[in-house]
């Protein structure tokens, strides 16, 4: 592993910001000590369903339709692809993506279009885990398939040898050199993870607050198959 700094690593990601605006429905505005990062894969192999795509879906629409009418309204932190990362939430707010993990989890969806650079995109993926875990102090160990949390069959890619993406991510991580100015302490801040999204995540307080959440009444288990056919609409404006 080639050691990098901090400052280089995150550079790597070619990181885009387009949050949700805050007073979108997905927005839960709760505060969270996220203490693991939750990995999903997409589950849409369309092409065009990159992580644009998906950003556009989360700001403009971020909700699909329950047999019953009803909007299941769905947020994450991150969209990674071949190409970029886009982040849509700041790390410290809670997410609606996986159940009783969004209390206390960082989101990021894995893209898998038919036209993504899938190995490009994983170690794109274990790059931003990688910063993660340096930045808010998370372990190795707290890496964790959405299928920890609701039981559902994701990351699809990535579940029958996810041990081996958390042991890349963790190698990556441990290579970081620690050349990079620091404030107070805590690592240098960037538009990844900012000073106060750190702070907020590393305070004991919040971190004793955070607890993972009870299943909300609607999980339904073909949620991403749902979000798949939303993004579909998405892709044309490419
Ligand atoms: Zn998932």
């Amino acid at each position: 592993m080639v050691n990098v700094t901090r400052a280089e690593l995150g550079a790597m990601l070619n990181l885009r910001v387009d949050l949700i605006p805050a007073t979108h429905p997905n927005r839960s505005g709760r505060n969270i000590a996220p203490r693991y990062i939750t990995i999903h894969n997409t589950a849409n192999s369309n092409p065009g369903a990159n992580a644009a795509a998906h950003a556009r879906f989360v700001r403009n629409t971020g909700y699909y339709l329950l047999a019953s009418g009803k909007k299941n309204y769905v947020s994450w932190h991150y969209t990674v692809d071949d190409k970029e990362v886009i982040k849509h939430l700041p790390v410290n707010e809670r997410a609606i993506h996986a159940g009783r993990g969004n209390g206390v989890s960082i989101a990021i969806e894995i893209c898998m279009h038919a036209d993504n650079d899938q190995s490009a995109c994983d170690l794109r993926a274990q790059r931003l885990v990688a910063v993660l875990m340096h930045d808010l102090k998370i372990p190795a160990s707290h890496v964790v398939p959405h299928k920890h949390w609701t039981n559902k069959n994701c990351p699809t890619l990535l579940l029958d040898n996810f041990s081996a993406f958390v042991a890349g991510a963790e190698a990556i991580r441990a290579a970081i050199m620690e050349v990079d100015p620091t404030i107070e302490g805590l690592p240098m801040p960037s538009d990844i993870v900012t000073e106060s999204e750190i702070r907020a995540s590393l305070d004991p307080a919040q971190q004793k607050e955070a607890q993972p959440d009870i299943p909300p009444e609607d999980d339904p288990e073909r949620e991403h198959e749902w979000i798949a056919k939303a993004v579909e609409a998405f892709i044309s404006e490419e």
